[in-house]
């Protein structure tokens, strides 16, 4: 149950597409006054060494924000801005380290805003934990984590005060049950809090559930939602490996769709491992 260890793949072409529509959005809760929650509902350790023996084993992040990383020239807003803040962790220069969700989050979070996190994993947890408190007062002062379930504990927390939120589901999906657990949480979220924002990421493999999962979410009784896919080669014969991913919005800030449609083309040419990259992006919005 417990093999999975983001620090493989932290910077990983998937983790350019979840962190920088994190970003994007928690950018866009910070421009109003009023206070946000976000919660984070699998974690993670929260922040990766690049030049550990971790990420070095697959060097995933050499194809992912290596490559954004080391970009000559404009690129779109939404990737300049993750770019950025990238840079805010490796200010001299050299890409070392790499934030997870929940510093993404961290970075724009005023002193009004609180984070939620939920990990698992006992070993994860225990980083984690020693992150936060290196990360200062104020961190942990907005911050609480729980070694729980997420899935069962984002239900105590719906709605949130201030009545603006924003849930991000990232399960690790090794386990299959995930697909379903991800429909069940988001539904009783949306019935908690109808308007909250909820992101969940998804891989895209060959696994029936996988394939399914964004048109479950679809059905849901939502009228704002949009799905992001992008993909970095064809699917390798055996089966193995992340050959793209997606990420499913309900309630997505408005400017979003218009962000994707100007990052979704350059982040699939950047990225693109052979002939068969590419993106998708459908939405609705009323
Ligand atoms: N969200 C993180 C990020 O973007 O930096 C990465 C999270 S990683 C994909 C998934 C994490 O969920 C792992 O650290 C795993 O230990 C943890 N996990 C697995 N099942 C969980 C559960 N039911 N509740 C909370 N955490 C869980």
């Amino acid at each position: 149950m417990f093999s999975y260890r983001h620090a493989f793949h932290a910077g990983n072409h998937a983790d350019v597409l979840k962190h920088s529509i994190l970003l994007h959005i928690v950018e866009y809760f910070a421009r109003k006054e009023t206070p946000f929650w976000v919660i984070d509902t699998h974690a993670g350790a929260g922040l990766y060494a690049l030049d550990g023996d971790w990420a070095n084993k697959r060097g995933e992040f050499e194809d992912g924000i290596g490559r954004v990383w080391s970009h000559q020239g404009p690129m779109p807003e939404l990737v300049d801005n993750y770019r950025e803040l990238i840079r805010s962790f490796n200010e001299d220069g050299s890409l070392r380290h790499y934030p997870g969700s929940p510093w993404v989050t961290l970075s724009r979070l005023r002193a009004s805003d609180r984070l939620r996190l939920f990990e698992l994993h006992p070993n994860e947890v225990d980083v984690l934990v020693a992150n936060l408190e290196e990360s200062g007062r104020r961190a942990m002062r907005q911050t609480t984590i729980f070694n729980q379930d997420g899935f069962e504990g984002v239900k105590a927390l719906l709605p949130v005060p201030s009545r603006r939120s924003l849930v991000l589901i990232d399960p690790p999906y090794e386990d299959k049950t995930d697909y379903r657990k991800v429909v069940t949480a988001v539904n009783d979220a949306i019935k908690r809090y109808a308007p909250g924002t909820i992101a969940v990421w998804y891989p895209i493999v060959s696994r029936v559930e996988a394939q399914e999962l964004p048109r479950r979410l679809q059905r849901l009784p939502v009228r704002n939602w949009l799905n992001a896919t992008l993909t970095v080669r064809s699917p390798a014969p055996d089966g193995r490996g992340l050959h793209g991913s997606g990420m499913f919005l309900i309630n997505q800030p408005w400017n979003l769709a218009a962000a994707l449609k100007d990052a979704l083309p350059w982040m699939a040419r950047q990225l693109a491992l052979d002939g068969k990259a590419g993106y998708t992006l459908d939405f609705q919005q009323e």
